[in-house]
């Protein structure tokens, strides 16, 4: 099962009428906003004795699948809790990478959404599904259907490649698109436009609006038809619907060899690996700053704020971070420019430092340029940064992972969760760069000097948001400076 919302209910029925003893199933969480997981409660199968279930999603923020879950399933909310389900039930917390359900091989991929959300690719008898919702363009240009498919957008268009079907979120139509930006869904455009250049067959549409109905929904798929029959694509669009019943046929000599050696077990155990991975702060905006020095913190994560991008380019070179954040405020603070200047320091084609822009809209056509991977667009809430921080630092964290020795390969698909060792976790460095400045016999205290100037920030952060409402521009640019001076100098503090 691919999430859990309301069907979940008549499908629930439906097995149930067909004999529910003894029924052994899997549910792909996408991620547990509501409408994804609500319908948990109200699937029978659960609930009776003997049965066997394995839930599965990627962890949100600070609570496992299984304590989110139960949430829902609190006494106040329903009378029965998660642990009074009659069924063995087993959790298991995802992040990007394969793994095996049987002779199934599910691949996983973050999503672009407010909540850390999972899209899955499954393979098997020759036969591909891929399940991509909720999410959204990363590049808003996309939305209309025009322009050209990059960054991180092509990598999701490589996750849906070839698909015999496809059942991607399309909430909105391109029209609608910039009242919704930042809400985490995709265009009907942006879906047809990815499904159509990665050779899709069939595109489902789902996550339909709530204030749209049947026959304004038909009318889409309609338009959507007609323009495809126009350009000759062979794609077939449809809006999926309550009871749809799909037969994918056995591709005869088509062969999926399963995970191999060099795919990343989805199901490793990477949290308690992030306390040893840095972020890059570069943020001028008193509030911002905060907000985001708190998302940072939250994850447990080192955060280091830098004031200039000579100082970005040093604290990148000497420590090698998960990811940067940097602001772009033009035309007093030019952060395209800055990430501009990492990418040609970094000497590495394949942008593995993640560089998220903060701004107030997207420059895309410079972005691109200018490297970068994503962007945070202002306003936003410290649950939704927290998010993008989450995301970035997982998935740097799980490609560094990937460089692990061939024994620690073979314990891996052994199918047991690693224990994560520290010092495995550095982001693999690029051929030339300089070595992080060592600090001898304290390999796992990454940042001796720094923990304290942290916390000095820290408090710094914490002042500047009691004395906020005094503040004026220059005020703000001061302090900035002071944060990022405290943090690159302890010993002049
Ligand atoms: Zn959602
Ligand atoms: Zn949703």
């Amino acid at each position: 099962m691919l999430d859990c919302g309301t069907g979940g209910h008549a499908l629930g029925e439906d097995l149930m009428s067909a004999g529910a003893e003894g029924l052994r199933g899997h549910i792909l969480i996408s991620h547990t906003h509501w409408d994804h997981i609500q319908g948990i409660p109200f699937f029978a199968p659960l609930f009776v004795p003997g049965n066997e279930w394995d839930i599965y999603g990627p962890k949100g923020l600070g609570q496992s699948l299984r304590e989110v879950l139960a949430g829902q399933m609190d006494y106040a909310y329903f009378p029965v809790t998660l642990d009074q389900c009659g069924a063995n039930i087993r959790y298991h917390d995802l992040v990007e990478g394969t793994f095996e359900i049987e002779d199934i091989k599910v691949s996983t991929r973050y999503l672009n959404h407010p909540a850390l959300t999972l899209g899955y690719r499954l393979e098997a008898d020759g036969v591909t599904v891929v399940y991509a919702c909720d999410h959204e363009p990363h590049s808003n240009i996309l939305a209309d259907g025009e322009g050209e498919i990059t960054g991180h957008d092509l990598q999701h268009a490589r996750f849906i490649t070839g698909a015999d079907l496809l059942i991607h979120d399309a909430q909105y139509t391109g029209e609608e698109y910039p009242a919704k930006a930042g809400w985490g869904h995709s265009t009907l455009e942006y879906a047809v436009k990815l499904s159509n250049e990665a050779q899709v067959k069939r595109l489902a549409l789902t996550h339909h609006d709530p204030s749209r109905d049947d026959d304004a929904l038909d009318r889409l798929v309609a338009s959507a038809k007609a323009k495809l029959m126009k350009n000759a694509s062979p794609l077939e669009v449809f809006a999926a619907r309550e009871g749809h019943a799909l037969d994918l046929a056995h591709a005869h000599g088509k062969h999926f060899p399963g995970c191999v050696q060099g795919d990343f077990e989805a199901q490793t155990l990477v949290d308690g690996a992030l306390t040893d991975l840095s972020v890059i702060i570069g943020i001028a905006d008193l509030k911002t700053g905060a907000t985001l020095f708190e998302a940072v913190q939250a994850e447990g994560i080192h955060a280091q704020f830098c004031s200039d991008p000579d100082a970005a380019r040093k604290l990148i070179a000497e420590n090698r971070p998960s990811l940067a954040i940097l602001e772009h405020d033009p035309p007093s603070i030019d952060g395209l420019e800055t990430c501009r200047a990492i990418r040609q320091q970094d000497n590495d084609p394949e942008h593995s430092l993640p560089v998220v822009i903060v701004a107030s809209e997207q420059d895309q056509a410079r972005g691109i340029s200018a490297g970068v991977t994503d962007w945070l667009i202002k306003p936003f809430t410290g649950a939704y940064a927290r998010t993008k921080v989450r995301a970035w630092v997982l998935r740097t964290a799980c490609q560094a992972m990937r460089t692990l020795t061939p024994e620690r390969q073979e314990l891996r698909f052994a199918q047991r969760p690693l224990p994560v060792e520290p010092s495995r976790l550095r982001p693999k460095r690029a051929q030339g760069a300089r070595r992080p400045t060592p600090h001898t016999g304290a390999e796992n205290r990454r940042f001796p000097n720094d923990a304290i100037s942290t916390e000095k920030a820290a408090l710094l952060w914490m002042y500047c948001r009691e004395v906020a409402p005094f503040e004026t521009p220059s005020f703000r640019k001061k302090i900035g400076q002071l944060i990022a001076h405290a943090t690159n100098t302890p010993a002049e503090m």
